[in-house]
Formats: structure tokens, C-alpha cells, sequence
């Protein structure tokens, strides 16, 4: 029996769940490849009597746990083992919980369908012949499996509720200086954020209230309280004013998605809340906006990874070609692709046109941001413009794969928090998701807004047939 909540898994104590877990990961991870790394010798049941004793949680693979191998899905860190755990490790162990494995992703969470990993595509447990989505494609389709409790993912561009959306499971991407970056392989600096992949919201605010808070070792994290998210759960939506952004129901959208978003909408009202159209002008931009912004932070975050320092290290003559030969080997395709991209728009006579600008219209989408949470306290909109698509279909086409992030990418450009929840399947059965988006560190209005719609509908008790 699986025990998939963390008050479940807590009730059964650590022992009978890691067992469980051990078991069912060994039935299906050879079809899944949720794992990059599980090894039932390297558990260490916490002995702490925190929130989260006995709770077994398993880690997106860029996220530095000590003791275990830290990759990032790519053969440049094959072998590094981070002599220190991340803030929010230390904080999950702190609180009683387990690490139990480190999740596929795609490399350097370049991605949006976890297929650019070293190690192999994961499968998506609702179609194995479809992606998770990504980049946190292994925590979610761990989860999704019963192969996980609950997991940690990150957010750069989309790469948690992509994911959920895709495996039907419930995905936070904190407000920006949230949770702690500490312990991050970084990717872009000024958008990253780490948050919980869970089967249901209650489990979310329960790890959120654990990893989120300020921490010394990371100057952008914020110095704020922390709420108990708990508390918003079960307050309902009675005069909550909800917005539908017209520039997220546009042309190219699956239309079975924009019927679940829309009937998500008419449940909420049905609720009491109140449902009005509104606008984000600049949306448009935002993917371009992205692509230049991001890549220019992940070009120069990954100039350290020239094999003196850590991991992989290719056979050299002198300095030179060692920095030469080991980023040759060491980094695939697409991520030497964005360390091009990224060093060319910041190069100068380059520098203006590109990078500047983008971080001009930044400003504007996050202005967009601003104006329409005078109107409303939260927007509902789609996760991605299709459901789950095949593996190798966007592959070759990086463009096309780029703009999966189309719904998601403004939200980390704004800097402000968004949870993908499940809101139904296509007609042939592929989970679809949508996206709850609130003003900065109001995190607790979408608990409360998700949790109404998730217990009035209860996606969560569906499970794929693996
Ligand atoms: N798909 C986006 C990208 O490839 C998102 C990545 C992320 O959020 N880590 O950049």
C-alpha cells in the first residue's frame, strides 16, 4: 500500500515507508528514470522529532546534499559530492525528515521535458512514451509514480510546475528570495527558487513551512516571517477576486486545456469568488525576454565548472586544453548552447541590444504584474499550451521547446509565486494543469484559493497504472 501524504507517511513511521518506497521504486524506476541516484545503503533516518519526522524527501539533483553526488544531470559534476547540504536540506533534516534519492532533471535544468539529462529521459507515469516536462522532470514524475512522498524542485523558468502539470501533481515556485538559494548549483541567479513537488496542497504549505525563511548565507533571501501555511488551508474563496488574463487564452492553446482552466473558473465563482478578465500586456516578450536574461546568468555561472574544482576532469596537456577538453566533454548540447548564447549577448556592441534591453522589458512585465494585482488578488491561467507531448518531438527544435514555457516564464521574470495544481485530464488521460499566480510573499492566497478547488474536485485520487 502506497502511503503518498506526509501526514500518511508520518502516521506509518520512517521505516515502513522508506521500505515501501524502496519497493516501489524498484518496480517501476527502470521504466520511469526518476532517479539519478537511490541508494537504500545512503539513507539516514533523521532522529529529529520535528514537523516532518519520518518523512521520507527526495531532492532534485542541482540541490547540494552532502554525502550524496550532486550532478545537475551532467557528466562535468560526475563524481562531486558537496561536503555541505543546501539550507533547505539542512532545514528538511533539521525538521526530522529523510533524504531518500536525488531526481533526474535536465542538465543544468536547461529544459523543459527532463530529456537533456546524462543520464537519460524520464518517462512520464501517466504515457511512458511522454515526457514529465522539466526541468524537474524526476521529482514530479517521482511523486506522480508513488516513487516519492513528496520532493524538492527548482524554478527558473517554469521547471516545478511544468513538471506538475505534466504528471499531475501539485508544484510551488516561491515568491523570489522565498526560500533559501544556499546550496543551489546556480542557473539564473535573479530567478531560481527552489520549492516543494507534492501530491497535494496540504503537503506543499507543510514543506513550505519548513524550507522557507531568511538565511544569512543568501543575500537575496528575505527577511521575513514566516506564516504557517497550514493556516490558510480550509479559509474558502468567498469574495476572493480572481483574475483571467486575456494574453494566457490565446490562439495555439489546447482547447481541452482552456476548457479545464475555464471550468476551474466557473467552480471558484460557484465558491463565491469573484471571476474578472484582466490584462498583462507585455506578455509577449516574455519568452525572447527569458531566453536573453536567463542565459546570460547561466553563461556566467557555469564558467566555474572547467574541471580544477569539481567533478569531471578530460585528459590535457596544459591549462589550456584542460578547460578546453573537460567543457567539450563535460557539458551536452543544449548547455553549450545557452553558454553561446548567453556569452553573446553580453558581449560588447552586443551588450545594449540584448541584454539591457531585456532587462528593460523585464521591468515591464513585472510592472504588468504590479497593475493587475490592483485589480485582483490572484490570476488563474493555463501551465503550458499543450499536454504532455512525446519523447523527441521538440528535441531537435529548441525553439518550439522554448515556448512550452510561454504561460510560466513571466511569473520568475516578475518574481512573484505560483502554484500548478491539477485540474483534470485530456480524453485520453493525460494529466492537465493549472496555474494559481498571487503578489509577492502571498504565498497563503494560494494555498487557500488551491486548496478550496482541490478538495472540491479531489484530482489527486486519480494515480497513473504503472
Ligand atoms: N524550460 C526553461 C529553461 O529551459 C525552464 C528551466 C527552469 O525553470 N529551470 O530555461
Amino acid at each position: 500500500m502506497l502511503k503518498e501524504s506526509i501526514r500518511l507517511a508520518a502516521r506509518e513511521g520512517a521505516e515502513r515507508i522508506i521500505e515501501s518506497l524502496t519497493q516501489r521504486v524498484r518496480e517501476v524506476d527502470s521504466r520511469v528514470n526518476a532517479y539519478v541516484q537511490f541508494d537504500p545503503k545512503k539513507i539516514q533516518r533523521s532522529q529529529t522529532k520535528g514537523p516532518l519526522a519520518g518523512v521520507p524527501v527526495s531532492v532534485k539533483d542541482n540541490i547540494c546534499t552532502r554525502g550524496w553526488e550532486t550532478t545537475c544531470a551532467s557528466k562535468i559534476l560526475e563524481g562531486f559530492i558537496p561536503p555541505y547540504d543546501a539550507t533547505v536540506v539542512e532545514k528538511l533534516r533539521q525538521a526530522g525528515a529523510t533524504i531518500f534519492g536525488k531526481c533526474n532533471m535536465d542538465e543544468f535544468a536547461f529544459g523543459s521535458s527532463c530529456e537533456t539529462s546524462a543520464y537519460g529521459p524520464t518517462r512520464n507515469p501517466w504515457d511512458l512514451n511522454r515526457v514529465p516536462g522539466g526541468s524537474s522532470g524526476g521529482s514530479a514524475a517521482a511523486v506522480a509514480a508513488g516513487e516519492a512522498v513528496a520532493a524538492l524542485g527548482s524554478d527558473t523558468g517554469g521547471s516545478i510546475r511544468l513538471p506538475a502539470a505534466f504528471c499531475g501533481v501539485v508544484g510551488l515556485k516561491p515568491t523570489y528570495g522565498r526560500v533559501s538559494r544556499y546550496g543551489l548549483v546556480a542557473f539564473g541567479s535573479s530567478f531560481d527558487q527552489i520549492g516543494p513537488i507534492t501530491k497535494t496542497v496540504e503537503d506543499s504549505a507543510l514543506l513550505m513551512n519548513v524550507i522557507a525563511g531568511h538565511d544569512e548565507r543568501d543575500s537575496t533571501s528575505a527577511d521575513l516571517p514566516v506564516p504557517d501555511y497550514t493556516k490558510a488551508l480550509g479559509r474558502g474563496v468567498k469574495g476572493l477576486r480572481i483574475g483571467l488574463p486575456r494574453e494566457f487564452f490565446v490562439k495555439g492553446l489546447d482547447p481541452e486545456i482552456e476548457k479545464s482552466v475555464r471550468e476551474a473558473a466557473r467552480i471558484y465563482q460557484k465558491m463565491g469568488a469573484v471571476i474578472k478578465e484582466v490584462n498583462l500586456p507585455h506578455t509577449k516578450y516574455s519568452v525572447a525576454v527569458y531566453y536573453i536574461v536567463a542565459v546570460a546568468e547561466a553563461s556566467s555561472n557555469l564558467g566555474r565548472f572547467d574541471g580544477v574544482q569539481y567533478g569531471f576532469r578530460a585528459a590535457h596537456g596544459n591549462l589550456r586544453d584542460l578547460y578546453f577538453e573537460t567543457r567539450d566533454q563535460g557539458f551536452g548540447e543544449e548547455a553549450k548552447r545557452r553558454i553561446l548564447l548567453g556569452t553573446f549577448v553580453l558581449s560588447a556592441g552586443y551588450y545594449e541590444a540584448y541584454y539591457l534591453k531585456g532587462q528593460k522589458v523585464r521591468t515591464l512585465i513585472r510592472e504588468d504584474y504590479t497593475k493587475a494585482f490592483d485589480e485582483v488578488d490572484l490570476l488563474l491561467t493555463p501551465v503550458s499550451p499543450t499536454p504532455p507531448f512525446k519523447l523527441g518531438e521538440k528535441l531537435t527544435d529548441p525553439l518550439t521547446m522554448y515556448l512550452s514555457d510561454i504561460f510560466t516564464i513571466s511569473v520568475n521574470l516578475a518574481g512573484v509565486p505560483a502554484m500548478a495544481l491539477p485540474s483534470g485530464f485530456t480524453k485520453s488521460g493525460l494529466p492537465i494543469g493549472m496555474q494559481l499566480i498571487a503578489r509577492p510573499f502571498q504565498e497563503e492566497t494560494i494555498f487557500q484559493a488551491a486548496h478550496a478547488y482541490e478538495q472540491e474536485t479531489k484530482w489527486f485520487k486519480q494515480n497513473p497504472k504503472l
